[in-house]
């Protein structure tokens, strides 16, 4: 006879998780955080969904989102484990169904069903909830409500009835943190402006504007950031390492001389407080020493693949990583450029990959951001299928990791498949064609474009928002 080990201490539960006061990010990172210290072992996470506010009208949007946890705790004792974290954040109960720090509510609990005077499991009006049941289907599509709860709704799964509710939100959108200050990325959202990302080279050998800025020159940096923030610029990527093919490799301690200083000089500068601040490397330490001297985002072109301790590193010091596309390193990639199912497929499946890597080491879904990597390990031809092709990418769901809720990053500017359709040899004069590419990126949905000339291409993005971006 098979025995059946059934460990009697573990439990599953859901809990659904809502903020829509303060600094909503902060306030629901906070509670996972405690959730995690008070020993919920957090198995999955959902994306976090942006919802108007439901029953009481006059308040701010909600973000909300579920996790999945396993959990030695009776129901009661996680009920209480998870009202005493509400407390911690200085939730107060002002009106009913009103404005809130942090909102914490058990779902599912096993397949149990319990009635009592503090606890309802599963939640009662669960299945009239969009933003309950969207990011449940997103991390159990194929799960279902216990049959005792309500036998009709049992047969179906819960992404059957999300995809059942008889009213849809149709401005509920996944987000995307950049900087506390800085507008979410709204991923679903046909009206979202372009995010402008400033590239700041920082090395001698750049391949379009190396040499022009030196850590020496701290003010004229200073000056050049001010400029783009002008512009409109949101985002300033700063890198200290060229990754253009063939590129000569630093290591990270000459890497981080260079762009320190400048992470330090921005941060410090209070008009410089809503701009976000990307690092460009693939080294784990130049992420931890940037980001605690006020960096925002890393923007790694290998996706973690170059530093096995990239991924652990922006998860615990939980911020927004940009996973880019390639192959090999920035000295192979140029030949490594055989997709057998085609371009689009073989991003699809390869960055679903560095998706699932993120998600397991702890960098939560609403802090990934996508790149095709366009020039990277991907030929003329591959470079224009994947501009042109970029709604097709976008939607795929076919892949566990289900690439649909991510926002994504273009970055084409002045690069060398541009010079060569253009017949342009020196790379700072490639904004013609660089226009082109960057319309037609948002034309696909890119959510940022990542750019050299940044008055000039903050023009073209308003433009092909206000011809795109519409309802
Ligand atoms: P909301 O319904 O908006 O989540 P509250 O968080 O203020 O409102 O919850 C009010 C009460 O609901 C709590 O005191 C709690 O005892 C009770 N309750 C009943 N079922 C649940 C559940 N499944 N999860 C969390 N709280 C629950
Ligand atoms: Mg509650």
């Amino acid at each position: 006879m098979k025995s059946l080990h059934v460990d009697s201490s573990a439990r599953r539960s859901v809990v659904a998780f809502g903020s829509n006061l303060g600094d909503r990010i902060a306030n629901i990172e906070n509670a996972l955080r405690l959730m995690r210290e008070k020993g919920l072992r957090l198995l999955k996470l959902s994306s976090l969904y942006e919802t108007k506010p439901m029953y009481y009208d006059d308040q701010d949007s909600f973000l909300n989102g579920v996790c999945q946890v396993e959990t030695d705790l009776e129901p009661l004792q996680l009920l209480d484990v998870l009202q005493s974290i509400e407390n911690d954040l200085g939730r107060r109960r002002v009106i009913d169904k009103g404005p809130r720090t942090i909102d914490l509510d058990i779902i599912l609990y096993n397949n149990d069903c319990i009635k009592s005077p503090r606890l309802n499991v599963p939640h009662l009006s669960m299945l009239e909830r969009e933003f309950v049941l969207r990011p449940l289907a997103d991390i159990l599509p194929n799960e279902h409500l216990p049959p005792d709860f309500s036998l009709a709704s049992s047969y179906r799964s819960f992404g059957q009835l999300l995809n059942g509710l008889s009213e849809r939100d149709s401005t509920m959108s996944p987000v995307t943190t950049l900087h506390p200050e800085t507008p979410l990325i709204r991923a679903h959202d046909p009206t979202r402006n372009t995010h402008v990302m400033a590239i700041l080279n920082l090395t001698p050998d750049s391949f379009s504007d190396g040499g022009v800025h030196k850590v020496e020159g701290v003010e004229a940096i200073k000056a050049s950031v001010a400029s783009f923030v002008a512009a409109g610029a949101t985002i300033v990527d700063i890198g200290g390492q060229s990754t253009r093919p063939k590129a000569d490799f630093l290591g990270p301690k000459e890497e981080l001389a260079r762009v320190l200083p400048i992470v330090r000089a921005i941060r410090e500068t209070k008009e410089f407080d809503k701009v976000a601040i990307s690092i460009d490397t693939f080294h784990s330490d130049v992420a931890r020493e940037t980001i605690l001297a006020g960096a925002d985002i890393v923007n790694d072109v290998s996706a973690g693949l170059l530093d096995e301790r990239m991924l652990p590193t922006v998860a615990q010091l939980g911020k927004t990583i940009i996973l880019m596309h390639m192959r090999g390193n920035p000295h192979t990639m140029s030949s490594l450029t055989q997709y057998p199912d085609g371009v689009v497929n073989g991003v699809a499946r390869e960055l679903s990959e560095r998706v699932k890597a993120a998600l397991s080491a702890g960098i939560p879904p609403w802090r990934i951001i996508l790149d095709p990597g366009l020039g990277f390990a991907k030929d003329q031809d591959q470079n224009l299928e994947l501009l042109r092709s970029l709604q097709h990418l976008r939607e795929r769901t076919e892949y566990s990791s289900n690439l649909r809720n991510y926002p994504w990053l273009m970055g084409p500017s002045r690069k060398g498949f541009v010079g060569k359709i253009t017949d342009v040899a020196d790379a700072a004069k490639r904004s013609y064609g660089t226009a082109a590419a960057i319309t037609a990126s948002i034309a696909g949905g890119a959510d940022i474009i990542r750019i050299h000339d940044v008055s000039e291409m903050v023009q073209v993005s308003k433009m092909a928002d206000a011809i795109y971006r519409r309802p």
